[in-house]
């Protein structure tokens, strides 16, 4: 592979690296007893590192145990989590590299991938992992070099967080670093040896969760249990991509109903503090970020795309209502104003008994607090809509004016009503 010397500061992407199918290294037909995770960090703060050690289901703990039935047991390779150091560390990394593992590998990497080229202009490098024997001596060996040499013969290549999958921050306006992602340091014909594509799991940081199941997943396959996982045109695991942030936040009711919070820490939908929730797939809302807890919206702060490709250029400024809202949330507002109140008497009518209807008139019997009667709004509307309710179907009735309780489906359904004390009164 070579790389043109390109001007600093312009972004002309490397060659692609393409290897013809029939020269590709395959890995071993499954079962197998061990699997190699070579970590890889480029351009990164860790914080995909941080995020995948705190994954729950599954842990990085039960991956490298193998104490998931029928998974094999991962070993893992990590800059950081790693006990081992120098050589002793990069040795598997060269021996993957050469092809001479004996067992099947996946490579993951974190971080954006610099062009080094930027750096070595001065003699320097952006990110590099062991050294590298050129003439003359030995160079750090950039990292993104070691998961080209590392890729082909991966059973699969995994970019983990925002940088390695789209260039994230590092790749941001202005890019001094002519960062980029994994997949456009790879190219689109790149196929690993299980002929997959670059595999992409986006997050500033990632939910660990979404990284580890994907990783279960491709294992699974590995060893012929399961199918191989559904991913998007863009190489996301496609049932943790496919909604939006929008369609599982716990304030899309509040977006429903036309009412946006005007500040940080308010209950209410954030679209008009600058969320972009509606258009972005990320699925923290469901997951949480650790352990089904926490995430954006859980704690109070609006989406700001870091999920998605176009992250963070698209998304700025970020904290300022995406224009589309304005259009939306005017929708909402109109419609909800209307659907709040209907809603409100629906609701006063449903946090009241039907005895308390019936027998007293509306008046609640709580010694907590004064409960207002329902109005003659209240009534007429129920009236009208009970009628709507139980068109075509059965209207539940009681028949308890002055005595116990007794329903009266259970008599309906040919059961004795127990407490129905004028039916026990008749028998004696
Ligand atoms: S906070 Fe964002 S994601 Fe949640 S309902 Fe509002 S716009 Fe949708
Ligand atoms: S909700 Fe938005 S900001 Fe939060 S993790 Fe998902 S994409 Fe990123």
């Amino acid at each position: 592979m070579t790389i043109q010397t390109p001007a600093v500061g312009v972004e002309t992407p490397p060659e692609r690296i393409q290897e013809p199918e029939a020269e590709r290294r395959r890995v071993p037909e499954g079962p197998v007893k061990v699997v190699h995770a070579f970590w890889l960090a480029g351009m990164s703060c860790d914080g995909c590192s941080i995020s995948a050690t705190g994954a729950t289901n599954p842990s990085v703990e039960d991956l490298m145990t193998g104490s998931i039935a029928g998974l094999p047991k991962v070993v893992l390779h990590h800059p950081v989590l790693s006990v081992e150091v120098g050589d002793e560390f990069i040795h598997p990394f060269e021996l993957a590299a050469k092809g001479e593992l004996d067992a099947p590998y996946v490579c993951i990497y974190e971080g954006s991938i610099a062009d080094e080229r930027i750096a070595a202009e001065n003699g320097g490098y952006f990110s590099a992992m062991g050294d590298q024997v050129i003439e003359g001596g030995d160079r750090p060996f950039p990292t993104a070099d070691r998961m080209v040499e590392m890729a082909p013969g991966a059973a699969a290549v995994i970019a983990i967080g925002t940088c390695a999958t789209w260039g994230g921050i590092p790749a941001a306006a202005g890019n001094p670093t002519g960062s980029m992602s994994v997949m456009d340091r790879l190219g689109k014909d790149f196929r690993s040896a299980l002929g997959l594509p670059v595999i992409n799991i986006p997050g500033c940081a990632p939910v660990g969760d979404n990284f580890t199941e994907t990783v279960a997943a491709i294992l699974l396959f590995l060893q012929g249990m399961g199918p191989l996982p559904e991913f998007d045109e863009l190489g996301r695991p496609a049932w943790l991509f496919n909604e939006t942030v929008h369609r599982g936040c716990t304030r899309a009711g509040y977006y429903e109903e036309g009412v946006f919070a005007e500040d940080y820490g308010d209950k209410e939908c954030l679209v008009e503090v600058g969320c972009w929730g509606p258009v972005v797939n990320c699925n923290i809302v469901s997951r949480g970020a650790q352990s089904h807890m926490g995430g954006c919206m859980a704690a109070g702060g609006p989406c700001i795309g870091c999920t998605m490709p176009g992250f963070p250029d698209k998304f700025a400024p970020f904290y300022k209502a995406p224009p589309g809202s304005a259009v939306s949330s005017a929708a909402s507002r109109t419609v909800g104003f209307g659907m709040r109140r209907l809603r409100a008497l629906s609701n006063h009518n449903v946090s009241r008994e039907v005895r308390w209807d019936e027998l007293y008139g509306g008046e609640v019997p709580s010694g907590w607090g004064n409960v207002e009667k329902p109005s003659l709004l209240d009534k007429t509307v129920h009236f009208f809509y009970e009628k709507l309710q139980f068109s075509g179907s059965k209207k539940p009735g009681r028949d308890d004016s002055d005595k116990w309780a007794t329903d009266r489906p259970s008599r309906v359904r040919g059961m004795d009503a127990p407490h129905d004390v004028r039916e026990t009164e008749g028998r004696e």
